[in-house]
């Protein structure tokens, strides 16, 4: 049992994402986790609606990864990666490079998202300055769009709710364009890239790379977007000689009813990052992966190398958990999971449709989301939750959950009409 000493330590002087030190929200302290289950350290147990961020999508301690990382820290936790290789990094960079997109087979492992968002933004600049056109050094992005919390993963975020203001001075200015406004099953109209397309015809001789999260825009908005909005997107790319960079950190690994959101629009993009899902929740880990053309050309560059190589990189103990939760993931029929989980939210949120406090509900894949009109507190809503026996952690105006996979009809009920009951109790 944690203690009040402990919790008022953690008050005193421990950061939690994106908090203050004057004014500490509540922290719940937590026991243990097991399934779908968040057990509190006053007995208490809530069904988890966020897997953790997108990542614990096989339920927390499931029995084949905790193995796999017992078997494995027995072997080898860590060695460098520098000079050094071993068959946990090799097997899943193969599994990697066969999932994919059928371009991409150069694997670089990242220690977290923001990295390998920042690999993927030095492979694009880098890929241009091997070919003699440094001065193609900018990016292009869409508003609305989240990458990561290190300074090039920020200056691509969307420059509002990514506080671009506060760190002008250090920040290189990119190009934004307006993020796409027609949703993922709304009849298509070319207006909604034109703005896209102009930047495009403009500025490309000094834009690298276009970088955007594909089909769906995470905690930048929870906003799903016309596949044909990216099929028009890779097009122009292309036309421009310019590379794109598709962010499927929070996407990857089925979350948006495709094993990569890229293919709701049949696209392959020439630089893609994968992180959260990668081991199933367990650990950080993310990679990014390119084509053998884009390698080769940085490799030919005067530096004759890729200019990145973190600490952690390759680490065996992550990898050797992602490698079995890739193979669960084959194995355990996520598809019909996903599909399942979807529609569970979609019957279970519709009745939040008509509450006047709520503004627009959508759900695809296993994300549910519950847009209201007004932000709420979000201490005083998640007290209405944690009363219902669910654990949600909304940001402004959204309330969404990505339950895990394994998440059963029963557990996911609860958790819908839970979500809608806290809403429909809550007052501003
Ligand atoms: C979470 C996220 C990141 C950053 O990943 P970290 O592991 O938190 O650094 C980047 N891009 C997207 C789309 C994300 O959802």
């Amino acid at each position: 049992m944690i203690t009040s000493e402990q919790v008022s330590f953690d008050q005193q002087h421990i950061w939690h994402p994106y908090s203050s030190m004057i004014n500490p929200p509540p922290m719940y302290p937590v026991e243990s986790t097991s399934g779908v289950r968040i057990k509190l350290s006053n007995g208490q147990e809530l069904i988890d609606g966020m897997a953790s961020w997108w990542s614990v999508i096989h339920g927390y301690g499931h029995p084949d990864l905790n193995k796999a990382a017992h078997e494995q820290i027995d072997k080898m936790s860590h060695v460098m990666f520098g000079g050094l290789t071993h068959e946990p990094a090799i097997e899943l960079c193969r599994k990697l490079v066969k999932l994919t997109p059928s371009n991409l087979d150069k694997v670089f492992l990242a220690d977290s998202g923001s990295v390998a968002v920042e690999v993927a933004i030095k492979m694009a600049i880098q890929y241009f300055h091997a070919q003699s056109m440094p001065e193609k050094n900018k990016l292009l992005t869409i508003r609305n769009g989240y990458h990561g919390d290190t300074f090039g993963a920020m200056s691509v975020c969307d420059p509002v709710t990514g506080m671009h203001e506060i760190f002008t001075s250090l920040l290189p200015k990119h190009h934004f364009a307006p993020a796409p406004k027609i949703g993922f099953s709304e009849a298509w109209d070319e207006k909604d890239i034109a703005d896209l397309k102009s930047t495009l015809e403009t500025n490309h001789q000094n834009i690298a790379a276009l970088i955007l999260e594909p089909i769906v825009q995470g905690a930048g908005g929870m906003r799903f977007y016309s596949p044909q909005y990216l099929a028009e997107a890779r097009k122009l790319c292309d036309q421009y000689n310019v590379l794109l960079i598709a962010d499927e950190i929070a996407t990857g690994f089925g979350r948006s009813g495709k094993l990569f959101a890229c293919e709701h629009a049949q696209i392959q993009p020439d630089i893609l990052c994968l992180g959260k899902a990668i081991t199933g929740g367990y650990m950080s880990l993310a990679a990014t992966l390119t084509s053998t053309k884009i390698g080769e050309t940085i490799s030919k560059g005067g530096a004759g190398c890729f200019m990145h190589g973190p600490t952690f990189m390759g680490n065996p103990l992550a990898c050797a958990i992602a490698n079995k939760s890739l193979e669960l993931l084959e194995n355990t029929d996520w598809y019909n999971n996903v599909q399942r989980i979807e529609k569970g939210l979609i019957s279970g949120l519709s009745e939040a449709e008509s509450l006047p406090s709520v503004a627009n509900v959508r759900c695809l894949g296993a994300i549910g989301v519950i847009e209201m009109k007004e932000a709420v507190n979000t201490t005083e809503i998640q007290k209405l939750f944690i009363e219902r026996g669910l654990w949600i952690r909304p940001f402004g105006k959204l309330i969404y959950v990505m339950p895990p996979y394994v998440m059963n009809d029963e557990d996911l009920s609860t958790l819908t009409t839970g979500m809608v009951d806290a809403v429909a109790c809550y007052n501003y």
